[in-house]
Parts: C-alpha cells; structure tokens; sequence
C-alpha cells in the first residue's frame, strides 16, 4: 500500500522545505519590501489579535508592515503544536517541547506589537473596543478588567471542546483540547496504576480502574487510543507485570466507522488494527450520561442502554463555540449559526473591519449560493433566465475563480463537464440558469465547511497577513475578482484553501497518510513521514530540536511514568 520512493521525497521536500502541510510561512504573494520611513508620519492602525494559536500566530509571524499596532491578547502566552498534544499524554513528549513562548515571535517582529496575557469576554463591534480581563491565578488574587480599541479586529479564538450537552462530560470526563488536559491525563494515567497497584483494591476495582475510555472516533481520538496502548504495552506492562492483564481500552464512536473523514481504506485498516490490538471498538455507540464510576450508552443496532465501568475517560467528539464568539454572534445577528459566518475575504458578515479566521469561523456558504444568483443575473441582462452555452462557460469559471469550494464540489461531483451534460440534455445552444441552481444546490454545498485544523487556520492567517501587508499596493493595483455588486475588482484574491494531505497515526509505529489526490498509504513508512514532516513544521529551531530529542530519548529510554 505504500509508496517507498514517494516518501523519500516527500521525507527530504517536508525536512528541507518544512511547506509540505502549509503550516510554513509560504508567501503565495510576491516578495514586498517595507519601511518604517514611509509610515512615520501617519497615525498608524490599531489591529487587535486575538487569540495566539494557529491562525493567531500565523497571522502574527507573517504580518511585516509596520503601519500597524499590533496588541495581542489571549489567556496563553505560548503557542501550542496542537498534532503533538496526544503524544504528550503519554510523555512521548514533554508539554514544553511543543510550546512556544508568544514572545519570543513578538520580540522578533520590527514594529510596535504586545501582548496581553488576558481573555476577551465581550467584543463590542459598534465602539470599535474588545473588553479584556487577567486570567493568572495562583496567589495573584482579583482579575484585572481592561479595554483594547481597534481600527481592525482579528478574532483567532479558535474553538472549545463539545460535549453535546452530555449530562456528567464536563464534571468526570478528560478532554484533550489544551496543553494541560494532555498534562492532565498523562497523571490520571499513571494514578489509575498506582491506584490498581494498592492491595486494599479488589479484583472488580482494579478492572474498572484500568478501563480507560475514548469517546469520539475522530483523528484525536484515535490517535490518542492508539498512544495510550503503545504506552501500556510499551512501558506500563513492564513497570506493572501484574496489572497487563486487567488494562482495557475502549474507544465509543456514535457513527458506524471511525475516522470518517478519511478515505475508506484508512478506515478499515485502523479498525482492523485495533481489534488486532485488543483496542474494544464500538461503533454505533452513543453515550448518553456519565457519572463518577460508569458511562452509559445507547446500541444504535439493538437499542439496548449499557452501563460502562471505567477508571478515566477521555471526550474528543469534535468542537463548539466559545461563549464569548456565541455572545458577539448575538450581537450581529449571527444566532442560529455554529461558528461565526465570514465571506471569502474572512470578514465577518455585516461587520467592518473585523475578520475571523480558524476554528471560530467559517466561510458562509449560503451566501455563496445567493451570490451565484446575482452573478448570473449579472451575465442574465435581458432577463430571459437562459445564456449562451459560452457565456455560460464563463459564469462558471468565474464562480470557481470566487468560490474554490464549488471548484471542488463541481470536481468531485464529477460536474466537471457539467455544461456539456447539461447541453447534452437540452440539445440547445443556450442552457437554463435554474437548472444549474437547482444541481448545485443537490450539491450540498451549504453544509460542506472547510475542516477545522491546524492546516485551514495556519493558511487563513498566512493570507489575512499578506492582505494586511498589502493593502496600499492593492487598493492602487487591485487583484481580485470583478464585482458583481459594482464596479471593478475586488482589492484582494479570496483565501483559497490548499489542501496537503493528513495524516492518522494509528499506534506501533505505524500511520496512515491521506496526500492530495486521494492517494493513500498505511503502515511504517508513513510513520516516519509523519515524524519528518511533523518536525520540519516546528514553529521555531528551540521546539524542533526539542521535539526530535524527545523521541530519541523515547526510543531509547522509554516513556516516562512518573506521577509529577
Ligand atoms: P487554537 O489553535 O485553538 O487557538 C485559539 C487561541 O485563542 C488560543 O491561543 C486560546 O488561548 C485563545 N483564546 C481562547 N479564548 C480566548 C479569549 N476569550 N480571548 C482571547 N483569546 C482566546 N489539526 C491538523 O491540521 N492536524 C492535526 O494533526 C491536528 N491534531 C490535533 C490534535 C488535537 C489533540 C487537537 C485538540 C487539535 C488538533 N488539530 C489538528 C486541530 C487544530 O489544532 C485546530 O484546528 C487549530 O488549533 C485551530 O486553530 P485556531 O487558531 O483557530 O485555534
């Protein structure tokens, strides 16, 4: 199943070039040089981050203009390699080899930036100002309250984990979302051991101590099932002989496969492999409460309701909106939206001057629709709700230079020759515009977002950067596409998502890799291009270094098990 050459270059492309999965400060724009001189005498503008994870930070390293003033908040003061935080649960690596301090990249930057270590809890859009508060806590009694003004907000806030209102989740289950619930789980793993090891413990406790439990088959989730076995069989089996018996994995998924969004073969062979592993996997598995000792679940195929003993349970099933977004999105009208709707250029609908990028925000895909609308009644003048198959032709490229999504949908869904099917099956030199609305509103377009991860948001910020880098240049020289609504072009190109591949490692070694083009592979081989590319999109040398020294101390000395 796997490609050994392809990999070898991909292996030297990831660690020379460190582009492979778009995390890198690739420029997709041309080189722009920039001065301070020519902005000394003008009031520069305010632009207020939010946020200093992927999209954040991404947005942070490649902002070069310094017309601006840049003030950053965000309640951590580090950035987080989000794919290495399952590897930190089990000390593969350690919490602050894949943490980089955000002043170190702030120190570095030749213009006015600071950063604020405090969270948003209001965004008041009207007054142009975010309310801020101080989240450190220790001996540092009281919280302190502050406002930011801004002539440009970039909201980067990213997402918080969802429980689907499951009664129980919040209080007894681990999530696996920030650096510390990685921190945490690595110590509730090492105390259910401990715990297990006491002799006051009967036969029946120690197995339900030793059951841990994955809800979600997602990538985190699975990846994390598949870390926490090496561990066992790895490590813990051998610290504890007597107890690798009693060890239990389980991993809970509600749909009928895991890792769904994968190509079919992934998934069969993961599943297959965890079964070979002796990993329980259920699918069909919806939980419905969990309490202190047990998680109950629903059997989709019998009905039946179950009571799961366990000792640790950890809840991946995927992301919902932060309070503070649900709140803004109130206040513009946003309610019966998930996360916040911005159009292609990543500006929030109805608000000017704020754009969202990241796991908050997604591209209004409804709009796309209305917006094709009023694009062919722009080609449509006389109002006859047909066109010429050539202009009809270029109606549709136009759509897909705006909207790469229909791009793809057209792509995929084989639409591709649309036009000539559809002129097959009128047997006409002109075509039906409602036609075309109608199939590509089959399409589904409306539900298919761009994947929360660390890929769409390290793009999203690379490109609101060097639109904020270029603003001068491209209100003179626009570049975008015409306007249908107006005159001209639009200043900018919309963002455009390039999709590199990604990657389920599955445990023993072992990954499977899912490249552009639909083209797959599974096994060893994938695992090292795992490892190279994973190091090569290090946000600095420190974390690099630190990173690849973590796993030569793994593969020599083990994982470490100590409860610290
Ligand atoms: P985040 O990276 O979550 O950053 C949000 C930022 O906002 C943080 O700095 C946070 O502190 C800050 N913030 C929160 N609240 C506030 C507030 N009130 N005010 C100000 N700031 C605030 N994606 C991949 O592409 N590949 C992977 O292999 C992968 N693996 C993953 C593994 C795990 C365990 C997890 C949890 C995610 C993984 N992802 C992966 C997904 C990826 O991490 C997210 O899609 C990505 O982090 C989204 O970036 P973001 O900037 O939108 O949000």
């Amino acid at each position: 199943q796997s490609h050994p050459y392809l990999y070898k270059l991909l292996v030297v492309c990831a660690v020379s070039g460190g582009g492979f999965l778009g995390f890198s400060n690739s420029r997709p724009f041309h080189q722009t040089a920039y001065s301070d001189a020519h902005h000394g005498d003008i009031k520069k503008k305010k632009v207020v981050v939010l946020g200093t994870g992927w999209a954040g930070t991404s947005f942070l390293k490649n902002l070069k203009d310094p017309a601006y003033d840049v003030q950053v908040v965000s309640p951590r003061n580090y950035f987080a390699f989000t794919p290495l935080l399952p590897s930190v649960t089990n000390g593969t690596v350690e919490a602050r080899s894949i943490v980089e301090p955000i002043r170190n990249i702030v120190r570095k930057k030749k213009f006015n930036v600071q950063f604020k270590e405090a969270e948003c809890y209001r965004i008041d859009p009207q007054n142009k100002r975010v309310y801020c508060r101080s989240i450190q806590d220790n001996n540092l009694v009281g919280s302190e309250e502050f406002t930011v003004e801004y002539d440009y907000l970039v909201i980067a806030m990213g997402a918080r984990s969802n429980t689907f209102n499951t009664p129980g989740v919040v209080e007894h289950a681990h999530f696996l979302k920030e650096i510390e619930d990685a921190q945490r789980i690595r110590r509730t793993v090492i105390d259910c051991f401990e715990r297990a090891s006491l002799p006051t413990i009967s036969e029946e406790e120690r197995k339900r101590i030793l059951h841990f439990v994955v809800v979600g088959g997602g990538p985190t989730g699975v990846e994390f099932a598949a870390e926490l076995h090496d561990f066992v069989i790895d490590d813990l089996a051998k610290l504890y002989p007597t107890l690798k018996d009693y060890v239990k994995i389980t991993l809970l998924e509600a749909a009928d496969h895991i890792l769904n969004m994968f190509d079919k073969r992934i998934t069969v062979f993961a599943e297959e492999k965890f079964r070979r592993d002796g990993i329980d996997l259920k699918t069909g598995s919806m939980v419905t409460k969990v309490n202190d000792k047990e998680i109950s679940t629903k059997e989709r195929t019998t009905g039946q309701n179950v009571s799961i003993p366990y000792g640790m349970v950890v809840w991946s099933t995927g992301i919902g909106t932060r309070p503070v977004i649900m709140d803004f999105m109130k206040q513009i009208g946003q309610t019966n939206r998930r996360v916040l709707a911005t159009d292609e250029w990543l500006r929030v609908e109805k608000c000017d001057s704020i754009y969202a990028l990241g796991d908050c925000a997604t591209i209004n895909q409804r709009r796309v629709m209305e917006d094709i609308a009023a694009i062919f009644s722009k080609a449509d003048k006389n109002n006859t709700g047909r066109l010429k198959v050539e202009d009809f032709k270029e109606v549709i490229n136009d759509i897909c230079e705006r909207y790469p999504q229909v791009e793809i949908y057209l792509k995929k869904k084989q639409l591709k020759n649309f036009v000539d099917l559809l002129k097959n099956s009128q047997g006409d030199d002109e075509l039906d515009i409602d036609k075309f609305k109608a199939a590509l509103s089959e399409v589904d377009l409306q539900t298919k977002n761009l994947p929360a991860t660390a890929q769409v948001a390290a793009q999203q910020g690379t490109y609101l950067a060097d639109c904020f880098n270029r603003i001068e240049i491209c209100e003179k020289y626009p570049e975008g596409p015409l306007r249908f609504r107006g005159t001209g072009r639009h200043r900018f190109h919309p963002f455009r998502y390039k999709h590199l591949g990604q990657f389920a490692p599955l445990g023993g070694e072992q990954a499977a890799a899912q490249l552009p083009g639909d083209w797959v592979s599974i096994g060893h081989s994938s695992q090292w291009l795992w490892y190279s590319v994973y190091a090569s999109k290090q946000v600095s040398w420190r974390t690099r270094m630190l990173v690849v020294s973590d796993w030569g101390r793994r593969f020599i000395f083990g994982r470490d098990s100590s409860r610290i």
